[in-house]
C-alpha cells in the first residue's frame, strides 16, 4: 500500500492545482478586468510549469511501477495515471513548448483572419500548427501506431478512426435522407418575433438550470462570450450568453452546459481530486450535455413547460401554442455554422470535419488546398455555396489551437445520448410526465446513478455499456431522429 498511497497523495495535490488552473481560466472569461491580461498570462504560465513538472516527476515512474491497487477503484486510478504519464513521456519537452507557443499565437491570428474573412492571412500560421500536430501525432503513435488514432486517444480513449468511420458511414445515408425529406416537406417552423429582455432571459435560463437539477450550492452561472463549463466536484460552474433577438441561444446554451456541469457535480465524492473524479471522455461528456439539451430540452413534454415560462417572461412573441413552440425549438434549416445547427444537420457538419482533418494529418490534403476542399464538400453535402471563410473553414477555433481528433467526439456524444435515451425511456417511463411539469430530475437521477456518479471508473465505451446494459450502436440515435422529425414535419 505504501507506493500506492504515496502516489495518490502526490496526485491529489496535482489535481488540486489543475482545479485552480481551471478557475483562473473561468475568471479570465467572466470577471477579470481587461487590463490584467499580461499579468494573468504570466500567472498562468507559472502555474502550468508547476503542473507540468509534477506530471513528469521522476518519482511517478517508481510509484507507478510499485503501486498495488487494492480494488477496482485503485486499478482505475492507476489506468488513468499510467495513460497520462506515458503520454507525457512520448512527447519531447521542446515539441510541447513549441506547440504551446505557436498555438497561443495562432489563436489571435486566426481570430483576425476570421474577422477579415481571409483564409490566406491564416494559412502560413496554420501550416506551422498542423506541422507540429503531425509531429506530435507521430511521436504519440510510435513506429507502428496510427497518428490520427493517437490524437483521438487524447479526447476519447479507445476510439479509432476505423471504428468511428464505420459508425459515421452508417449514419450518413440516413441523415442525408432525413434532411432531404424534411426540406421537401413544405413545412416551415414558426419563428420568434420581437426583442427579448436580457434580465428576463437570464431568469428563465436559471429556472431551466433548476429544472434540470443543477446544484447552485456547488456551481454558478455567469455570462461569457462563449458558453462553457469549468471545474469538477464541489465547484463546477457554467457560463451562458444572451442575444436580444433570440432567447433560445441563451436557454439552450444553459441547458447544454448544465449537462456538462451536472456530470462533474455528480461524480462520487469518494473520487474528489483524483484522476477518476471527473467525466471520462469528451464523447461521454457531450452525451450528457446533448441529452439534457436535445432529448429532454427539445422534447414535446418540456416544450409545454418552457413555452409557459417564456410567455410569463417575454409576453407575446408570436408563438401562441405549445405545439408551435415545440416546432420552433426544433427548426431544421440549412446553415453554415456548426454551433447553430439543428439535430439533423449537426452530424453532417462533424462528418465533413472528420474526413478533412484525417486527410490533413495523413498528409493527403495540404493547407493550401483546404479552403477549396471545404467549400466543395460543404456544397455537396448542404447544397449551399460557402459565401465567406468565416462561414466556412475559419468558423471553428479547434484546428487553429491544434485540436485534431476532437470533432468526432461531438457525434459520438450524440450516438451515446441516443443509447442512453433508449434505455432511460424503458426503465423510467414516468420521466415524460414529470418533465411536462418542468421537473427533469426523474431523467437526470437515472443518468446520475447509472453513469455520472462513476466518473472515469470505466473507459468511455464501457461507461455507456454499463449504463445502458448493452452495446453501443448508432441505431437508437438514428431511430430517435427519424421518429421525432417525422412527427414534426409530417413525413
Ligand atoms: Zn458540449
Amino acid at each position: 500500500m505504501g507506493a500506492f498511497s504515496d502516489l495518490m497523495g502526490f496526485v491529489r495535490e496535482t489535481e488540486a492545482l489543475k482545479q485552480v488552473q481551471g478557475r483562473q481560466e473561468w475568471d479570465q472569461e467572466t470577471m477579470m478586468p481587461r487590463g490584467a491580461a499580461p499579468q494573468r498570462a504570466e500567472e498562468m504560465a507559472a502555474l502550468e510549469r508547476v503542473i507540468h513538472a509534477r506530471r513528469v516527476a521522476p518519482e511517478l515512474a517508481d510509484w507507478l511501477e510499485e503501486a498495488e491497487p487494492e480494488d477496482d477503484v485503485g486499478a482505475a486510478q492507476l489506468r488513468e495515471l499510467r495513460r497520462e504519464f506515458e503520454r507525457a513521456k512520448k512527447v519531447p519537452a521542446e515539441l510541447s513548448a513549441e506547440i504551446t507557443r505557436v498555438t497561443s499565437l495562432a489563436q489571435g491570428i486566426w481570430a483576425e483572419a476570421r474577422a477579415a474573412d481571409d483564409f490566406s492571412a491564416f494559412s502560413e500560421t496554420f501550416e506551422e500548427v498542423l506541422n507540429l500536430q503531425r509531429q506530435q501525432a507521430h511521436a504519440l503513435a510510435g513506429s507502428d501506431g496510427d497518428p490520427y488514432d493517437a490524437q483521438l486517444d487524447d479526447y476519447e480513449p479507445g476510439a479509432t478512426a476505423a471504428s468511428l468511420g464505420a459508425m459515421f458511414d452508417e449514419m450518413r445515408p440516413r441523415l442525408v435522407a432525413l434532411r432531404a425529406a424534411i426540406l421537401s416537406s413544405g413545412r416551415e417552423a414558426p419563428r420568434l418575433q420581437g426583442r427579448f429582455d436580457e434580465a428576463a432571459q437570464l431568469r428563465v435560463s436559471e429556472a431551466c438550470a433548476r429544472a434540470f437539477g443543477y446544484d447552485f450550492d456547488h456551481g454558478r452561472i455567469d455570462k461569457a462570450v462563449h458558453p462553457f463549463s469549468s471545474g469538477s466536484g464541489l465547484d463546477s460552474r457554467i457560463t451562458t450568453r444572451t442575444d436580444a433577438s433570440d432567447p433560445f441561444g441563451c436557454l439552450y446554451s444553459t441547458i447544454h452546459e448544465v449537462g456538462h456541469s451536472r456530470y462533474e457535480q455528480s461524480v462520487s465524492r469518494d473520487y474528489l481530486l483524483t484522476p477518476i473524479g471527473r467525466g471520462v471522455s469528451m464523447g461521454v461528456h457531450e452525451s450528457q450535455s446533448r441529452f439534457y439539451e436535445n432529448q429532454l430540452g427539445r422534447s414535446r413534454a418540456f416544450a409545454g413547460w418552457l413555452h409557459g415560462r417564456c410567455r410569463d417572461a417575454f409576453g407575446d412573441f408570436g408563438i401562441t401554442t405549445a405545439e408551435a413552440f415545440h416546432a420552433a425549438i426544433n427548426d431544421v434549416r440549412t446553415g453554415y455554422i456548426r454551433t447553430e445547427a439543428d439535430e439533423v444537420h449537426y452530424n453532417l457538419h462533424i462528418l465533413l470535419r472528420f474526413d478533412l482533418e484525417r486527410a490533413l494529418i495523413a498528409g493527403d490534403l495540404t493547407v493550401r488546398d483546404l479552403e477549396a476542399a471545404w467549400n466543395e464538400r460543404f456544397e455537396a453535402d448542404f447544397g449551399l455555396a460557402v459565401d465567406r471563410p468565416s462561414n466556412g473553414v475559419l468558423q471553428d477555433v479547434h484546428w487553429p489551437v491544434g485540436l485534431f481528433g476532437y470533432f468526432p467526439t461531438y457525434s459520438l456524444g450524440n450516438v451515446y445520448a441516443g443509447c442512453l435515451f433508449d434505455a432511460m425511456q424503458r426503465e423510467v417511463p414516468e420521466w415524460e410526465e414529470a418533465l411536462a411539469r418542468g421537473d427533469a430530475t426523474v431523467a437526470t437521477a437515472w443518468l446520475r446513478t447509472r453513469l455520472q456518479c462513476h466518473g472515469a471508473l470505466r473507459g468511455p465505451k464501457e461507461t455507456i455499456e454499463h449504463a445502458v446494459g448493452g452495446s453501443v450502436s448508432a441505431e437508437p440515435f438514428l431511430a430517435y431522429l427519424e421518429r421525432k422529425f417525422s412527427g414534426l414535419y409530417g413525413l
